[in-house]
């Protein structure tokens, strides 16, 4: 029962964040309630009983969660569920986690969002700092919660990939220094179909700054561009380009040297000496470069980081050479443009594995790579309809598969010395897997298993 005099804070969702956001919660005094509509992993729970936090799973008990003071949303609960109606009809206010997290910490705040290369620059940037000797948490949808890490552990800076469901219920929360990689269409459904209600939620990331704080952007994106001419901010401005543009503070020079050039820190490397190649990775490297020298990071410290990253499983990921057939597992690419990123860093000829649960995907953005590197497209998915009516004649080969190693089995035949076979699908991996990592580590499995 909830405790007159004190607040009541509910947390919606069982997982690491709303776990965290109430141990956080208890820590500081409030009663705490956790709700779940789906089952709480069994760590979790045990963790929720040594805490001594009331919780509930597989249903929603509406009277107790109506009695919150404020609620805690896990961001993959959707704003229209029925709770979240009945929790807005009562003007209860929502916030996120992180929002929750940031009124109890004074630490360094890196944020870093975008539509692609979240979690890559979030790792590569806490790498950077870590190796660097800097008392850093990594935190947002890698690494443990920001709340149980206030809560437990109080770093001095923080790591924090946001992605836009995060930032919708933060308002008061202050980055010191915030990352937009780059925003293309993405989980539109859950933004009424509209970009630009997408495009707002993703700059919610620079509210609250000041000119303390700074700003790092990729500035040859259009859709960041025409919102930087409309927007007014106090924050430092440190965009990146792929080449010198007026403003840019990491660039690559005629040399092919990647030059950052910020008040705190200049410094040139060579671009081969990058240890996550491709020219997305390009852009993660400026940005995770630039967030590290604003930071103060010595140079050395930055270049040495920069290139001995060991990368991310899933994105681009080197699983085996077999036979002069290089395989890369990029299951993480689920939607169109990461495909066209991981084929823009190909080199000899292709066969792409795409397919999967299709997210209303506009496959003509790759069609000029497919038509210049790939030799043949194998589909993997329950319906390959759309792949298959989109690339028929477009490829010289198309193939029809629907499991993972029937795929494997046809790339095998269709490779041949010099190819590489590319798994990086375009698509969602819900309707053959239980996520992207299921997708990515069974793909892997079936591969090593073509050596022995
Ligand atoms: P996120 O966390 O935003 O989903 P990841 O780092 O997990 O991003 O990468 C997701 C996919 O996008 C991978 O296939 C990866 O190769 C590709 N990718 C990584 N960085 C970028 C970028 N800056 N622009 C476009 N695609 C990228």
């Amino acid at each position: 029962m909830k405790n007159k005099d004190n607040k009541l804070i509910v947390v919606l969702g069982g997982g690491e964040s709303g776990v965290g956001a109430a141990i956080l919660a208890k820590t500081k005094g409030f009663d705490v309630f956790l709700s779940d509509l789906g089952t709480i992993a069994e760590r979790y729970r045990i963790q929720l009983d040594e805490e001594s936090i009331e919780w509930e799973d597989g249903h929603h008990t509406l009277e107790r969660i109506l009695e919150a003071d404020e609620v805690i949303k896990s961001p993959g609960i959707p704003p229209t569920v029925e709770v979240m109606k009945e929790i807005a009809a009562h003007n209860i206010p929502v916030i996120s986690e992180i929002e929750f997290a940031g009124r109890y910490t004074d630490a360094k705040m890196v944020c870093i969002t975008g539509s692609n290369g979240k979690t890559t620059t979030t790792l590569l940037t806490y790498h950077i700092l870590k190796e660097a000797g800097i008392d850093v948490g990594l935190a947002g949808n890698v690494g443990k919660s920001l709340a149980l890490q206030v809560a437990r552990e109080k770093h001095k800076v923080y790591v924090i990939e946001l992605s836009s469901f995060q930032l919708e219920n933060m308002y008061r929360f202050k980055a010191n220094i915030a990352v937009i990689l780059n925003i293309t269409p993405d989980h539109l459904d859950r933004y009424d179909y509209k970009m630009e209600n997408y495009v707002k939620a993703k700059f919610r990331i620079i509210n609250n700054m000041t000119p303390e704080d700074a700003f790092i952007y990729w500035q040859d994106d259009p859709v960041i561009k025409a919102q930087m001419e409309q927007l007014i901010t106090e924050a430092r401005l440190m965009p990146f380009s792929e080449t010198e543009q007026p403003g840019s503070h990491a660039y690559v020079n005629n040399d092919n040297f990647l030059v950052f050039d910020t008040p705190e820190e200049r410094f040139e490397m060579s671009r081969d000496e990058l240890s996550l190649q491709g020219l997305h990775n390009l852009y993660n490297s400026m940005a995770a470069g630039l967030s590290a020298c604003l930071l103060d990071i010595r140079k050395e410290d930055i270049r040495k980081a920069l290139s001995d990253f060991e990368g991310v499983e899933h994105r681009l990921e080197f699983v085996a050479d077999i036979d002069g057939v290089r395989w890369i597992n990029d299951s993480k690419a689920t939607n169109v443009n990461s495909c066209w990123y991981a084929l823009e860093s190909m080199h000899g000829p292709v066969v792409l594995i795409l397919g999967g649960k299709d997210k209303g995907n506009d496959y003509s953005e790759i069609e000029p790579l497919v038509h210049e590197k790939v030799k043949a497209i194998v589909c993997m998915g329950k319906d390959n309809s759309k792949l298959v009516d989109f690339f028929e004649g477009k490829v010289p080969v198309i193939k029809d598969t629907h499991s993972l190693q029937e795929a494997v089995d046809v790339c095998n035949e269709l490779s041949q010395n010099g190819d590489t076979v590319l798994l990086s699908p375009c698509c969602a991996s819900f309707d053959l897997f239980s996520s992207y990592e299921d997708r990515g580590r069974q793909f892997k499995e079936a591969v090593k298993n073509l050596i022995k």
